[in-house]
C-alpha cells in the first residue's frame, strides 16, 4: 500500500528524469536529505516547475514509493529570491548545499528538524544580507553550527591536553588533531595554526547563541575577520570530509571481500 505523508522541504539540486519530469533533491525537516520525482515539472507551464527551483522551502505531500518518492503537491514557504540576483550571494548558498551533500547522507545520523532550521535560517539571512559582510557571518554560523550539530563540533573554549581553558593570548589549532591546545601543550605540534584568543572567544560565542541569536560582535565585526574565520572553518570542513571520504572507501573494501 502506498502511502502519502507531509513535510517541509528545501531544494538543494534538481535534474531531468525524462521529457517532462525531473528528480529533486532536498533536504526535509522529517528525513533529512531526499529525492522525489516531480512529475510534469519541466513542461512550461508547471507550477510545479517554479517550485522545485534551488533553495526554495516548500510545504509538501509526498506519495511514499518502492525507490523514490513523488511530489503530489507544493506550496512554497519561502523563496529566498534574492540569493539568486547577487553572486556572493549565490557562492556561498552552494557552498552550504555542498556541505548538506557531504555530510547529512543516510551514513550519518543527524538530526533532520534542527539541521532544517538551520539551513533554513542561513539561506534567510543570505538573501536578506545588505553587504558581503552579511554573507559571510551568514556563512561561517553555518559551518560552526552544523558541525556542533553533526558531533564534530570544535572546542573553543579548553586545551585538548591539560584542559585548562584557553587564556593565553594565542592557542594552537591542530588540523591533524582537530582541536585547540594551549601554549604550554602546543610545543611539540606541528600542522597548524595560531590563533589570536580574541578570535577564539568571537568563534565560542557563535558557537554557543543560537543561529540567528544577536551577539556583541555583530556590529563590530570586519570583513577582513570574517574572511579568516571563514577560511578557517573550511580547511576544518574539508579535512574532515577527505578523511569521511576514506572512512567510506575503508568499508566498502571491507565489505567488497
Ligand atoms: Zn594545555
Amino acid at each position: 500500500m502506498k502511502k502519502s505523508f507531509v513535510t517541509e522541504a528545501i531544494n538543494l539540486k534538481s535534474y531531468p528524469l525524462s521529457d517532462n519530469d525531473s528528480i529533486v533533491v532536498m533536504f526535509s525537516k522529517t528525513k533529512g536529505l531526499i529525492r522525489a520525482v516531480a512529475r510534469g515539472a519541466k513542461k512550461p507551464k508547471s507550477k510545479l516547475g517554479a517550485r522545485i527551483q534551488m533553495f526554495i522551502a516548500n510545504k509538501l505531500m509526498l506519495f511514499e514509493g518502492k525507490n523514490m518518492d513523488t511530489i503530489m503537491e507544493a506550496q512554497s514557504v519561502n523563496t529566498f529570491s534574492k540569493i539568486r540576483y547577487d553572486l556572493d550571494k549565490l557562492s556561498y548558498s552552494m557552498y552550504i548545499v555542498e556541505i548538506i551533500n557531504n555530510f547529512c547522507n543516510s551514513e550519518f545520523e543527524c538530526s533532520s528538524n534542527n539541521i532544517y532550521d538551520l539551513i533554513f535560517e542561513t539561506f534567510q539571512s543570505i538573501s536578506n544580507a545588505k553587504e558581503k559582510k552579511d554573507v559571510l557571518f551568514a556563512s561561517l554560523k553555518f559551518q560552526i553550527k552544523i558541525m556542533k550539530e553533526l558531533g564534530w563540533g570544535i572546542d573553543f573554549k579548553r586545551c585538548a591536553k591539560c584542559m585548562d581553558d584557553l587564556e593565553d593570548t594565542s592557542s594552537f589549532f591542530s588540523y591533524l588533531d582537530e582541536c585547540f591546545y594551549c601554549k604550554k601543550c602546543a610545543l611539540d605540534k606541528i600542522n597548524g595554526v595560531w590563533i589570536n584568543n580574541k578570535i577564539v572567544e568571537f568563534l565560542d560565542t557563535i558557537s554557543e547563541a543560537q543561529i540567528n541569536q544577536k551577539t556583541k560582535y555583530d556590529e563590530v565585526v570586519t570583513l577582513n575577520i570574517l574572511e579568516k574565520c571563514f577560511d578557517f572553518m573550511k580547511k576544518y570542513i574539508n579535512n574532515l570530509t577527505n578523511k569521511k571520504t576514506k572512512v567510506f572507501e575503508t568499508i566498502e573494501k571491507t565489505l567488497a571481500i
